[in-house]
């Protein structure tokens, strides 16, 4: 089978290594990619955003399955648009992937559901937000409706932190139509766990969990960023607390999808707050995240394709899905600056040679003119270790990460430190 993998990240790095491995695919191809894709497939230089270009390269090239991995495609109806010219394509609809790109639907949908999440309030005149705050105290939390890259909620400490936000958001516009309206939620407190699925319109089996690093300091310092590093399992979230949010927060939201006439298909990403009363929803995505995907990828032992084809074909009751028993830690490393400006174009020096168990994935890379590897991104690379536990795999990630050099580069050295030291793992 022909693959093409849309996007250019650490993730369709992980997605494009998994999916080498099936025996039934015969060839990757991946736009636009980046330098590591390169080594597993071809790169196409065509814009994740440009989907008439990708529409016909996927009709040029019998492309049997187009993979999309970021979110603004599919906001943006890709697969919609995919479906309609009788391509096969792994992701949700335009309609379905709202659950990510409006605060306020997710919001809506989960009230509508009884899905347990913070209590919120939306707000589309600033004056009113202002108030509610007030009213309300700090900490509160102050999200934009719409996507802003990460950069849209503010868990604010106090008032006036989060009367600055709504001033940002909703006067300044800091992000545009995206901070039309925002929403307000209560604050929340607990450990923080990521659930992601796979869903084929109807059925659902999740993956193991994960837990993400989003500040980019250690001890969860400094601004947050896309995410620093990852682990799974979560040895400090117990699995009982895993099956209860399967069962209040993903079923009843696939079946109250589909009780709206929305079949979602592809991955829906639960960011879950463990709470003192269980499991609550943060923030639904509609696709793998990025870096759990790095993590995730590594610890399953089914093939790949014939999950995203029961998917796409509605089949999965008829899958049975593997993990393997060992753990995964991944830590990126980023540009001099990130998350704010940083440069590009930084060659990268001595990418070691790698064994199963620790994987290089790239995210901000490209191989210039003169054969060497550059950056062309904030978040770099991302290593994976794997090993019998979180504290093999973090060596086996950490040992890699040492070796590897660039002008500048930064990782946080705290990855899975907390639950290593808390289960003695
Ligand atoms: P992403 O880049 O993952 O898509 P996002 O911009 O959609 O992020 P959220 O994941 O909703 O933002 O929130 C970012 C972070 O803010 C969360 O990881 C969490 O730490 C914190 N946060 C969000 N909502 C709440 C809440 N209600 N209570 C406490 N903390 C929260």
């Amino acid at each position: 089978m022909r693959v093409l993998i849309v996007g250019s990240g650490g993730r369709e790095h992980a997605i494009a290594w998994k999916l080498g491995q099936s025996t039934r695919v015969s060839h990757i191809f991946c736009a636009p990619g980046n330098g590591g894709i390169e080594e597993v497939g071809e790169c196409v230089d065509i814009s994740e955003h440009d989907i008439d270009k990708l529409i016909h390269f996927a009709k040029e090239k019998k492309i049997d399955l187009t993979v999309i991995g970021p979110e603004v495609p599919l906001l943006n109806g890709i697969c919609d648009r995919f479906e309609a010219e009788g391509l096969k394509v792994f992701g949700p609809s335009k309609l379905a992937a709202r659950i990510e790109g409006s605060k306020r639907y997710a919001k809506e949908l989960m009230h509508k559901y009884q899905v347990p999440t913070a209590t919120y309030q939306v707000f589309t005149e600033a004056d009113e937000a202002k108030e509610y705050v007030l009213k309300q105290g700090a900490p509160i939390v102050i999200k934009a409706d719409g996507l802003a890259a990460g950069k849209g909620v503010v868990v604010a400490q106090t008032s006036d932190e989060a009367l600055k936000a709504i001033q940002d958001i909703m006067e300044k516009k800091a992000f545009g139509k995206a901070g039309h309206e925002v929403v307000i939620e209560q604050f929340l407190t607990g450990e923080e766990v990521s659930l992601m699925a796979f869903v084929d319109g109807k059925t659902f089996i999740p993956m193991v969990e994960v837990q993400d690093h989003k500040p980019v300091y250690d001890d969860n310092k400094g601004p947050n960023t896309g995410g620093m590093g990852t682990y799974s399992p979560v040895p400090q979230i117990k699995q009982n607390l895993i099956e209860e949010a399967i069962n209040t927060i993903l079923k009843p939201i696939v079946e109250g999808m589909n009780a709206e006439g929305i079949h979602y298909k592809g991955v829906l990403y639960a960011g879950l707050m463990i709470t003192e009363e269980g499991p609550k929803v943060i923030e639904f995505n509609a696709r793998f995240g990025d870096p759990e995907t790095q993590v995730v990828l590594p610890r399953l032992s089914t093939d790949l394709l014939e999950i995203l084809l029961a998917v796409v074909n509605g089949s999965l009751d008829g899958v049975q899905i593997e993990w393997r028993d060992a753990a995964a830690v991944c830590v990126v490393m980023t540009a001099e600056g990130y998350p704010a400006s940083y440069p590009t174009g930084i060659p990268i020096h001595s990418i070691p040679v790698l064994t199963k168990n620790q994987i290089v994935f790239h995210a901000g890379t490209r191989r210039n003119e003169q054969d060497q590897m550059v950056t062309t991104g904030g978040r770099v690379l991302g290593v994976t270790g794997i090993g019998d536990t979180l504290t093999h795999a973090r060596e086996k990630a950490y040992c890699i990460l040492e070796q590897i050099t660039f002008k500048g580069c930064h990782y946080r050295k705290d990855i899975a430190g907390q639950a290593i030291a808390t289960k003695n793992d």
